[in-house]
């Protein structure tokens, strides 16, 4: 169980502008890094394109822009994130049934105003049946770049 998120201010910086970017769609992409122990550790965000026919109100990705990412063995996916351009940054019930049940970090960034808010949550589920997720919010420590 993850406990703490190491999360660079480029990084961050490079998520809001790809999701104020693509306002009012949702944007969508996975975070990379290292997992250590309880900790998190992002160091870049590759933002994937949002396939759906609804994309001011959900986010899907189209096989041949996620399988080049998820199937890359050179680095590790810690985390998936989608924003909200104009909702809080709380999973929404679409969002707690995802497929992505084995990713370590579940991301959505809030574009509502007047804070943009990034929160990151882990989900946990009783069993892999069709019930919703839990989320539990991990913490995220902003870092300089090294
Ligand atoms: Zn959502």
């Amino acid at each position: 169980m993850y406990t703490l998120i190491q999360l660079t201010k480029s990084v961050q910086e490079t998520i809001i502008s790809h999701c104020m970017a693509n306002k009012p769609k949702e944007a969508c992409g996975f975070l990379l890094g290292s997992v250590h122990l309880t900790q998190i550790r992002v160091t870049s965000f590759v933002p994937v394109a949002n396939a759906s026919t609804k994309p001011e109100n959900q986010f899907s990705m189209h096989p041949s822009d996620m399988i080049p990412v998820i199937s890359n063995n050179t680095f590790t996916i810690v985390g998936i994130l989608h924003s909200h351009p104009s909702a809080a940054a709380t999973p929404s019930s679409e969002d707690l049934s995802t497929i992505w049940y084995d990713i370590p970090s579940h991301w959505i960034v809030s574009l509502q105003q007047p804070v943009i808010e990034i929160v990151a949550y882990r989900y946990t589920y009783n069993n892999h049946s069709l019930v919703q997720a839990q989320y539990h919010p991990i913490p995220i420590m902003l870092i300089g770049d090294d």
